[in-house]
C-alpha cells in the first residue's frame, strides 16, 4: 500500500462528516429511493442504462435481510412504474448468506420473482473469496429457475477461469470486474498486467460462449481490448455491455455511448452510505488516492439533489 493511503486511512475517522459526505456524494446517489430514481432518470437522458444498489451488506442477524429484500421490491416497482431503464444488483450477503444459506435463496427469490414480474433483471455482485463457491452455486440454482438472473467473475481470483467455464455452460448473463477485496497470493493475481491479461481473457472466452458479457471497468486498456475482441467476433451492440461507477470515468463513458455501446452505470444509494465508503476504504486502501482526488476535484455528473446535509 501506497503511504500516502496508508496516512488517508489512518486519517478517515478524524476527517469531519460533511466532508465525507462529499466525498461519498460522488459514488453514491443519496439515501432514498426518490433520489436513486431520480439519478437513474438523469443518466437514462445522457443514453445510459443503470443497475440500482442498495447498500448494505454481511448482516447479522436474519431479521435485517428483510427491509434489504423489501427496498429492491420497492426498487424495481419504481424501475418499472416511471419507465426507467435500470436493473438491480444484489450482495448475498445483505441477505444473510452468511448465517443461512437457505434463508438467503428465498429472500434473493423474493427479488428475482419481483424482477421477473416487471421483465427485469437481477445481477448477484461478487464479495470476498470467502463467499465466492456459494454465491456461484446460488446463482446456478437460481439461473436453472429463471434467464433473469446474472453473475460477476473477479479477474483477479486465479480460479475465476474455471468459473468462466461453469458460467459459459449455462450462457450465463457474467459482469467481468478486476475485483475490489484484498486477497492473498495464493487465490489472486497481484500484478496489474496479470490482473489485465485475465481479465481480458475471461472478457474473450465468455463473449465467445455466446454469454452475453457486462464489461466493469474503467481501465482504457481493457476498453480497447474488449472492443477488439468485440470487432473481431462481429458482435451486434446488443451481444454485450460496458459498465462504470456512479462518478467514475465520465469522459471515458461519454465516448463509449456516442460510438453506439451499451453502457450502465452502477447506482448504489441507501442510508448505509457512510459505512459502506468507510468500509470499501478499509477493504482496498487504494481507493484512499481517489478519495484524495476526491478533495480536490469533483467530476460533474448528473445529480438532481445532494445527499442530505450536504450543502455542495
Ligand atoms: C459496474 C461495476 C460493478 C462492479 N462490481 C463489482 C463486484 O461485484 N465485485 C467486485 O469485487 N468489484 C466490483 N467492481 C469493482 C472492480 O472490481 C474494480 O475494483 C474497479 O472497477 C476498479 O477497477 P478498474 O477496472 O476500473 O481498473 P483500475 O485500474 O482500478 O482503474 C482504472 C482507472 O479508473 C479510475 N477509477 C477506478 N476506480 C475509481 C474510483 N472508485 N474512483 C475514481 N476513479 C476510479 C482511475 O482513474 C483508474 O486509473 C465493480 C466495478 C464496476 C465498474
Amino acid at each position: 500500500m501506497n503511504l500516502v493511503n496508508r496516512l488517508v486511512v489512518a486519517a478517515m475517522p478524524l476527517v469531519p462528516r460533511p466532508v465525507v459526505r462529499r466525498i461519498a456524494h460522488r459514488y453514491v446517489a443519496g439515501e432514498t429511493l426518490e433520489e436513486a430514481l431520480e439519478t437513474v432518470r438523469a443518466l437514462n437522458d445522457e443514453g445510459c442504462m443503470a443497475t440500482l444498489d442498495v447498500l448494505g451488506e454481511d448482516v447479522e442477524q436474519r431479521e435485517e435481510t428483510g427491509r434489504t429484500v423489501d427496498e429492491y421490491v420497492r426498487a424495481l416497482d419504481g424501475i418499472a412504474s416511471r419507465h426507467l431503464d435500470s436493473n438491480v444488483s444484489v450482495k448475498l450477503t445483505a441477505l444473510g448468506l452468511k448465517i443461512d444459506r437457505e434463508h438467503c435463496r428465498r429472500e434473493f427469490d423474493r427479488i428475482a420473482e419481483a424482477a421477473r414480474r416487471h421483465r427485469n433483471f437481477v445481477r448477484i455482485d461478487m464479495e470476498d473469496s470467502s463467499v465466492t463457491e456459494a454465491t456461484i452455486r446460488l446463482f446456478e440454482e437460481a439461473r436453472r429457475d429463471s434467464e433473469n438472473v446474472g453473475l460477476v467473475l473477479q479477474a483477479y481470483l486465479r480460479r475465476s477461469r474455471d468459473d468462466a467455464a461453469r458460467a459459459a455452460a449455462l450462457r450465463a448473463n457474467v459482469r467481468v470486474c478486476k475485483g475490489i477485496y484484498v486477497e492473498p497470493d495464493e487465490i489472486a493475481f497481484q500484478d496489474r498486467e496479470e490482473i489485465r491479461d485475465s481479465y481480458s481473457s475471461l472478457v474473450d472466452v465468455l463473449l465467445g460462449a455466446g454469454c452475453y458479457v457486462g464489461i466493469a471497468t474503467h481501465d482504457p486498456v481493457l476498453v480497447e481490448r474488449a472492443l477488439a475482441t468485440v470487432s473481431l467476433l462481429e458482435l451486434p451492440p446488443e451481444a454485450y455491455e460496458f459498465q462504470m461507477l456512479l462518478g467514475v470515468a465520465g469522459e471515458l463513458r461519454r465516448r463509449l455511448v456516442s460510438a453506439g455501446h451499451r453502457l450502465r452505470v452502477y447506482v448504489p444509494y441507501g442510508e448505509a452510505w457512510e459505512a459502506y465508503s468507510m468500509r470499501r476504504l478499509k477493504e482496498n486502501p487504494a481507493i484512499a488516492g481517489h478519495v484524495v482526488k476526491g478533495l480536490f476535484h469533483r467530476e460533474l455528473r448528473p445529480r438532481a439533489r445532494p445527499l442530505p446535509g450536504n450543502s455542495n
